[in-house]
């Protein structure tokens, strides 16, 4: 039987639940393994736990907190707009188009996916407040046709600062970037014939690690990422909905899981040992075990998104295509990369920088030397 994805059951739903409302005792009763757990996260954002003097938060948290209000008004924007009743006629080989197109938005690659009903969530969430919506366990209609999906790498010399504040400012701004690449072609689409909406940090009707697996963007990694071939899991996802119909992309096999079998960065270097190498089969898809209220934990600690997961995966440093080539699913060549690898990050097992980047830098709040 298929798994039925609810937003509801996503951790940034569970813990935006209120203590004494119905939506909690409802939401509690039918899943009380969540409750404790997530009881002890509730409360504030992780961002209040940074440890940052408050000039330092009066002078930078302002770069990534004018996302959420552009991004409620491209929603607006996007939704307000009406479908052109006068549709396009589609050329045969529209799927090439519509990519190059999504690259000229500002993607990186674009993937295409045949919407299945096991792709959406069958319920809103919680995820969408910032947006003014107000749709908690309102079905989602599953009215497109297809996913046009899409990354875009982030910044290295910021992702391996984490889990510092340059990790998350990197993080922030790929997020207010996906959503303006989805506004942009969800205009588009609707400007030449057909229905379409993006999803964002702060709306989703479908997961996206499931459409970006479909879609071969990357497979899927330890870190329950989805690694791209050449940006590893430093990328962020996007995609936008639509009626239009397009011939669909498969997914790709680069010889991850055999990578990931022998490597386990990401589940050595995690401070909370969210990240569990067994298995578990969702819809098909190979995801592993995963505790997200201690990773929660975590960004509660260090105030930002912690991200160290990220910047230990050897793709995320960047594995040149000839070297894929060759040590693809021989263990004892994947064995020889990675201790040359080792080798170079030393004892900590990663390339972290500890030098603040110049956009923080000559602060008076610089100190990095409790890590
Ligand atoms: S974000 Fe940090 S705490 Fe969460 S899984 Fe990754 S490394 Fe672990
Ligand atoms: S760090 Fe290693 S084990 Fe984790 S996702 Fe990346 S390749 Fe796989």
């Amino acid at each position: 039987m298929k798994h039925v994805y609810d937003e509801n059951q996503i951790l940034f739903s569970r813990i935006r639940l209120k203590k004494g409302t119905k939506a909690y005792e409802d939401f509690y009763r039918k899943n009380p393994a969540y409750q404790q757990g997530d009881d002890a996260i509730r409360g504030d954002d992780f961002e209040e736990g940074m440890k940052k003097s408050a000039s330092f938060q009066a002078l930078f948290n302002p770069i990534y907190q004018s996302s959420m209000p552009l991004l409620k008004s491209m929603h607006d924007t996007v939704e307000a707009m009406p479908v052109n009743k006068k549709r396009a006629s589609m050329p045969k080989h529209f799927h090439e188009n519509i990519k190059e197109i999504t690259k000229l938005y500002g993607a990186t690659d674009v993937g295409i996916v045949q919407l299945k009903d096991e792709h959406y969530y069958a319920k809103h969430g919680l995820t969408s407040a910032s947006l003014g919506k107000d749709h908690v366990n309102v079905p989602i209609k599953k009215q497109y046709k297809t996913a046009i999906v899409y990354m875009i790498p982030m910044d290295k010399d910021y992702i391996n600062r984490s889990p510092h504040y340059e990790e998350m400012l990197e993080t922030m701004t790929a997020y207010q970037d996906i959503a303006v690449i989805g506004a942009g072609l969800a205009m588009y689409l609707k400007g030449i014939g057909f229905k379409s909406m993006f999803q964002s940090i702060e709306y989703y009707e479908t997961p996206l690690v499931p459409l970006a697996y479909d879609a071969g963007l990357g497979e899927i990694g330890m870190s329950n990422h989805i690694i791209h071939p050449i940006y590893g899991d430093r990328i962020r996802l996007g995609a936008v909905l639509t009626t239009l119909e397009l011939k669909a992309d498969q997914p790709i096999d680069f010889g991850l899981e055999s990578f990931c079998k022998r490597c386990g960065l990401c589940v050595m270097n995690c401070p909370m040992q969210s990240i569990k190498p067994q298995k578990r089969i969702v819809n098909g898809r190979t995801f592993y075990k995963f505790d997200d209220q201690s990773c929660y934990k975590m960004w509660k600690n260090v105030g930002n998104d912690c991200g160290v997961c990220i910047q230990s995966c050897p793709y995320a440093q960047g594995i040149d295509l000839k070297t894929q080539a060759w040590m693809r699913n021989q263990p004892d060549r994947i064995d020889q990369f990675l201790k040359e690898y080792l080798e170079k990050t030393g004892p900590s097992r990663r390339y972290q920088i500890k030098t603040p980047l110049p956009i923080v830098k000559e602060h008076e709040d610089d100190e990095r030397n409790n890590d």
